[in-house]
């Protein structure tokens, strides 16, 4: 819109007001972020954040499309629209996390669809830097981030199971 080769028409006046408004907008806000502290700061966290020791997580170029391979999401989403005052589960850029009671970790859990969580709890068991702790403290790492319906079972279970432990 902004090569128009007819600046007097009317698409034209307002792709310059557009251009004026975004410029404006992009200006303060790069402003404003640069003395951002903690408490204005988006509580909900990025995907590249949460995943900072999970490499694979970082490959998923689309978290909202592998959360709705889930069929428990439909339910989940179904449920919040039907109660208004639920709080236990939000969207932020159409991704679903769960809110964390426990004060420790992330004020934001991020719901890991169910074909993905093998692959956390390898993550965070298996690997060489996760060097295959018990149960307690691999389920807290995961819980501190992360949340699934039955997190507690499949870490039990994934733990007690692991042949190198
Ligand atoms: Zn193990």
């Amino acid at each position: 819109m902004t090569n128009l080769k007819d600046p007097s028409g009317l698409l034209a006046r307002w792709a310059l007001r557009l251009q004026e408004y975004d410029v404006d907008v992009v200006f303060k806000s790069g402003r404003k972020h640069q003395d951002a502290d903690c408490l204005s700061r988006n509580p909900f966290p990025k995907i590249e954040e949460t995943s900072e020791d999970i490499p694979f997580l970082n490959t998923i170029a689309n978290f909202k499309e592998e959360q709705s391979k889930d069929p428990k999401m439909a339910d989940i989403l179904g449920k919040m629209d039907r109660r208004r005052d639920s709080t236990k589960f939000k969207e932020f850029n159409g991704i679903l996390y769960r809110k964390n009671y426990d004060p420790l970790g992330k004020q934001w859990l991020l719901f890991i669809p169910k074909h993905i969580r093998a692959g956390i709890l390898k993550s965070l068991h298996d690997a060489p830097t996760a060097g295959h702790l018990g149960f307690a403290k691999t389920y807290d790492r995961i819980r501190r981030k992360f949340f699934w319906p039955g997190l507690y079972r499949s870490v039990l279970r994934y733990v007690s199971h692991c042949r190198e432990c």
